[in-house]
């Protein structure tokens, strides 16, 4: 069968490296050439642009990334296995596949890439919330990322897109949307993974916003979003009562009623309410 970069399919691939999937990478493996270049699609115009891939693996997105246009890809694999699958893809792309074999979590892509990168990724999922969250919350915006275009479990994206009110709302929405436009771009099936995983995944687009929609400094809201949401259903003058003593007046000067629970609390509360924490604390 031929394919349309002249490599092996993804089977023989994985078959020729011997690259048996390992839970433990959280390696399920996305085969089909189409659908990776689809997901690749999702992240828009990639020509002119540097995209940083985490977990390339036997390199199925990363071939749609090169297919689709990308100027540079810098892949992140911890698993030294996919290193010569990897090379054979870098062979026929001169110049534009870069991969590090390391830790996502331990790896700065800006001693590789040029800003503003674009970020696709089938994510493994022991490290992928981490990684959004980190990627959400630097000091400085915006950020050196452009777009995120990331594969997570449908629990996981549905929290990333969650609206106040809703079972699903809480951190991720909160730090995602403060700063960025999310929504869910393809849903796939169990089947779509080789191995399948036991449940769905989606694939989520973030576009950074030029500012975040309301001012409030990254680490006092994130205190804030945790200890609200550390202690879901109670009303926020309990959960909220270690972050400061007068807790309630900050509340209240944030406009919300002491009473109310988090899930009811929209982005513009949390951050007013963290300007008004940042302003108790300093004085
Ligand atoms: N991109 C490939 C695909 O779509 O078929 C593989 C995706 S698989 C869900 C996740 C990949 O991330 C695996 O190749 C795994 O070895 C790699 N991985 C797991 N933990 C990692 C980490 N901390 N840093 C970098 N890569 C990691």
């Amino acid at each position: 069968m031929s394919t349309i970069d002249g490599l092996p399919p993804l089977r023989e691939v994985i078959a020729a490296h011997e690259l048996s999937a390992k839970k433990a990478l959280g390696q399920n493996f996305l085969l089909d050439l189409n659908l990776t270049a689809k997901i690749a699609r999702v992240a828009g115009d990639l020509g002119g642009t540097d995209v940083l891939e985490i977990g390339p693996g036997p390199g199925g997105l990363t071939r749609g990334l090169l297919a689709e246009g990308a100027r540079r890809v810098l892949a992140v694999e911890k698993d030294a296995r996919c290193l010569a699958a990897l090379a054979e893809i870098a062979a026929v792309y001169p110049g534009r596949l870069e991969v590090v074999n390391g830790d996502a979590l331990a790896v700065d892509p800006l001693a590789h890439l040029a800003p503003p990168v674009k970020i696709v990724a089938n994510l493994p999922y022991n490290v992928g919330t981490e990684l959004l969250v980190r990627w959400l919350t630097p000091a400085d915006w915006p950020p050196f990322w452009s777009s995120l275009t990331l594969m997570f479990q449908k629990e996981v994206a549905e929290r990333i897109v969650a609206l106040p009110g809703s079972k699903a709302y809480g951190r991720l929405a909160i730090l995602a949307q403060w700063r960025a436009e999310a929504r869910i771009a393809l849903r796939l099936p169990p089947e779509a993974f080789t191995p399948p995983p036991k449940v769905s995944s989606a694939v989520v687009h973030l576009t950074a916003l030029p500012r975040p929609r309301f001012e409030a400094d990254p680490a006092v809201l994130e205190r804030v979003v945790a200890a609200a949401f550390g202690q879901r259903r109670k009303m926020l003058r309990s959960s909220l009562k270690g972050l400061a003593p007068e807790i309630e007046d900050l509340l209240r000067m944030a406009g919300i009623a002491p009473t109310e629970r988090a899930e009811q609390i929209p982005l513009e509360g949390f951050c007013a309410l963290a300007r008004a924490l940042a302003a108790a604390e300093r004085s």
